[in-house]
């Protein structure tokens, strides 16, 4: 692995380096058919059946049942802040949000647009430090959905217990789907920015009931409409084809390092070492309370801002990258997704030892 260093970006964010060596040899001459991967006609049989088996891996993976459409949709997961209500919130009608993060609130102020808006919870009076649980907050009655972000990649907290709830639960997955086994069945909607934790940047992937594909208000455009990309089978204008490549390509090194019951397994284990490091220390401190600690994003401050700082410059210095905190929050960030290898997450843990000591 020639001039690797570890990066601990939250996203975009490390991937396999068996899929990038893959990709780079595909750009060029894809199959051996003797065009590139990204030359190709989206409508080629060669693409389609890349499309088919990104389709296939992911069904299988998260186990999802016949029942839902899988999407591979452009605009990022920014864009499904506004398609989701646009989709599923009719005029007069209510939803209810969690209040986690930054990416919760931007769903909520888009949603807002669209509908009448309930806030059973929020965690920002302590700085978005925790998520509830189930019996912290009730959906509005009669609420068409309720919606909450499963791992907050900004503030390190993460869902360990799904909402229980009569409304359809829409889930913004995108720092950890694929980290671990879910029961899809629980889910109305579930989408995700491939970036962090599936491939490039470019792709959201929607997975959605096909009896919420008819709720559609009349007046949406054709392009934010759930079903005009499941009936084209996500083919009604041109996909992102280098990320649904990518992501493919990430799925089958899912798939041959065991599914995700091991990955959940790795996932924990690595998120332990961290957070062993920082417990048995005084001099760093996690942001997240213990319950809503994510295996993810791993967020810690030190006693400065200063010495922060310094922390950040000296890792950087021993190829440990990306650790600085998101710039509304501050602090540290280790971002440990799926593809971030268990021999980087020591060599933090070692980095940390010693500098505590020099500096404490
Ligand atoms: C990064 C992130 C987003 C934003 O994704 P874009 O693809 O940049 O729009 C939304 N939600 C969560 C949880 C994220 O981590």
């Amino acid at each position: 692995m020639p001039d690797r260093i570890y990066n601990f970006s939250a996203g975009p964010a490390t991937l396999p380096y068996e899929v990038l060596v893959q990709a780079a040899k595909d750009i060029v001459n894809f199959n051996n058919i003797g065009i590139g991967l990204i030359e190709m006609s989206h409508r080629s049989k060669e693409f389609i059946a890349v499309v088919d088996e990104c389709e296939s891996l992911l069904r299988e993976l998260l186990a999802i049942p016949d029942n839902y459409k899988i999407l591979f949709l452009q605009g990022g997961a920014s864009t499904q802040f506004a398609m989701v209500p646009m989709n599923l919130l009719q005029q007069g009608k209510k939803a209810t949000y969690l209040n986690t993060g930054t990416w919760a609130k931007k769903a909520i102020k888009e949603a807002k647009l669209f509908g009448d808006i309930d806030i059973a919870y929020s965690s920002e009076e302590t700085v978005f430090d925790r998520v509830p649980l189930p019996d912290e907050y009730k959906a509005a009655p009669g609420a068409e959905y309720l919606y909450f972000v499963s791992n907050n990649t900004i503030y390190g907290t993460q869902f360990h217990q799904f909402p229980e709830t009569e409304a359809d639960l829409v889930c913004d997955m995108s720092s950890d789907i694929l980290s671990r086994s879910i029961d899809v069945s629980r889910f109305g909607i579930i989408f995700a920015g491939a970036q962090k934790n599936m491939g490039p940047a470019g792709c959201t992937v929607v997975v959605i009931r096909e009896d919420l594909l008819t709720k559609t208000p009349e007046n949406v455009p054709t392009m934010f409409r759930y079903k005009t990309h499941a009936d084209k089978g996500s083919m009604f204008n041109t996909p992102p084809c280098f990320a649904i490549y990518t992501i493919g390509l990430v799925l089958k090194w899912l798939k041959n390092m065991g599914g995700l019951p091991v990955m959940e397994k790795l996932n924990h284990d690595k998120a332990e070492l961290l957070y062993s490091a920082i417990d048995n220390s005084d001099f760093y401190r996690g942001h997240a309370k213990f319950d809503s600690r994510s295996i993810m994003n791993v967020t810690f401050n030190l006693p400065t801002p200063e010495l922060e700082a310094k922390f950040i410059r000296e890792a950087a210095d021993l190829s440990l990258n990306g650790l600085k905190g998101h710039r509304s929050v501050g602090g540290c960030r280790a971002s440990i997704y799926n593809a971030f290898p268990r021999e980087g997450v020591k060599k933090l843990v070692e980095f940390m030892n010693e500098f505590e000591k020099k500096n404490s």
